[in-house]
């Protein structure tokens, strides 16, 4: 009898009961799926599953998922891949639920610049506004800082919080702000370390998913993505920067979230620092009223739709009026204290930033043509920043928090030959020529001032 008919033979029934035994038998295997995505052949949710689950417990190795990352960022994910890794990646830890805690919880998240510093501003502006903020944060990631490595350059600060503590934080003052753990989004855990460096960061589906399952395991109601546009942004262009906002905020909605998301402006740093403890000084630096315009405005804008989007204000309009209320009235300086004497750091450097670690060096990197700055090559300035200490090469690196970036000229600025475009902050001089010299080719310098100004926000996708 034949039951089997493959490519120009006929299998006899004992041949094709074995063939189809070895079918169903096949025990899925990381190479096969490897290969499979290699090939460019779409990924079942059992087959995403394999993966992710057998990585985050330890039974496939870095190596495999490496060469899978790998083959997801040149080959690219569809949208039922995407749903089910983020589903994946999200179910990988708990969901939490924080209905003990009443009213609204919300949270930010960027997708990641130099300079980028504005969850330290905006979630005790929005804690001390009335709502919950839990956010769970990254690591530095590429090119780009990460608010984890930026808490840690407070002396005993603790982003490692057990879930009790995190609740208790939360209930105590509004906001907590911790890493991805065993317990929550533990596969974006292990693969944002991963991704950071084996060069898979820049890839719409990695990051929806990313971003996605660790803020969706928050347990928010609402969402605020601040989606990154330019040259410091892992998205260069604005096309993919929308595109990658409409994914992330069409897979919050259909998880029953609001979300909405500002693509803002990466085409030069953000504020005047880029590094960890001149990035939380300048965060202290705005709650205090003062601080560069840029940071302000941004935060500000962040804050108001989260206010927003929280139901504590009736319009944008109204949350921003809310956001500086506590900025002049200084309950969201107020707030940053509670929140870092909770999570056990030294709430001391509100008041003395020279207690963060500070780098016992520094350079002024100096321009060599007199004109305006036209632009920047600002993923220059992060990888200058990491090649300092700022940033990992390997998973296991350690942050120098000390080392750091101060911007003194900014897109339309003049600038005389020899006038400092920045200053570096360092303290082992094995890479500062390599640096110094990036920093430098990163000004592009013309002889006029650019005529377009370019808007911080550039538009708000899902509002
Ligand atoms: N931020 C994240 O959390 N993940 C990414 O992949 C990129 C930015």
């Amino acid at each position: 009898m034949l039951i089997g008919v493959g490519k120009g033979c006929a299998l006899t029934a004992p041949e094709a009961s074995v063939t189809l035994a070895v079918r169903f038998f096949k025990r899925m295997r990381a190479v096969d799926l490897i290969r499979k995505k290699r090939d460019s052949g779409e990924l079942s949710r059992e087959e995403i599953n394999f993966l992710v689950s057998g990585y985050t417990r330890g039974e496939i190795p870095d190596y495999q998922m490496a060469a899978w990352l790998m083959a997801v960022w040149i080959r690219g994910m569809d949208r039922s891949e995407l749903t089910a890794l983020t589903e994946v990646m999200l179910y990988s830890g708990e969901v939490l639920n924080h209905s003990e805690i009443p009213g609204k919880k919300v949270d930010k998240h960027s997708t990641g610049g130099i300079g980028d510093k504005t969850s330290l501003i905006l979630a005790p502006i929005v804690a001390a506004g009335g709502l919950t903020v839990p956010m769970i944060s990254g690591r530095g990631l590429g090119h780009t800082g990460g608010t984890l490595d930026k808490l840690e350059a407070i002396p005993g600060f603790n982003v490692n919080l057990s879930l009790n503590e995190f609740r208790r934080v939360l209930r105590e003052c509004g906001m907590g702000l911790i890493g991805q753990t065993a317990e929550i989004a533990p596969a974006d855990k292990k693969i944002y370390a991963l991704r950071d460096v084996t060069s898979t960061v820049e890839n719409i589906g990695l990051i929806c998913a990313s971003i996605m399952s660790k803020k969706l395991a928050e347990g928010i109601d609402a969402l605020v993505l601040d989606v990154k546009t330019g040259s410091g942004a892992f998205m260069k262009k604005e096309t993919d920067s929308i595109r990658l906002a409409e994914v992330m905020v069409d897979t919050g909605k259909r998880m029953g979230k609001k979300v909405v998301a500002l693509i803002t402006d990466m085409d030069q740093p953000l504020g005047r620092m880029a590094g960890h403890s001149n990035e939380v000084a300048e965060s202290i630096e705005v709650l205090k009223g003062r601080g560069p315009a840029d940071l302000r405005e941004l935060s500000l804008e962040l804050s108001a739709w989260m206010f927003y989007l929280g139901e504590r204000t009736k319009s944008v309009e109204e949350g921003r009026h809310l956001a500086e209320t506590m900025i002049v009235g200084g309950q969201g300086l107020e707030k940053l204290r509670q929140g870092i004497r909770l999570q056990g750091g030294d709430e001391r450097v509100i008041d003395e930033p020279e207690r963060l670690p500070i780098a016992r060096l520094n350079f002024h990197v100096t321009s060599s043509a007199a004109g305006f700055v036209t632009g920047t090559n600002c993923e220059q300035f992060g990888i200058a920043l990491a090649m300092l200490g700022g940033g990992r090469e390997k998973k296991e690196d350690l942050i120098d928090h000390g080392v750091g970036l101060e911007f003194h000229k900014r897109i339309g600025d003049r600038v005389e030959k020899g006038e400092p475009l920045a200053t570096i902050h360092f303290n082992s001089d094995a890479k500062l020529a390599e640096a110094k010299a990036l920093i430098a080719v990163s000004y592009i310098i013309g002889e006029n001032a650019p005529q377009e100004k370019r808007p911080l926000v550039r538009r708000i996708i899902g509002a």
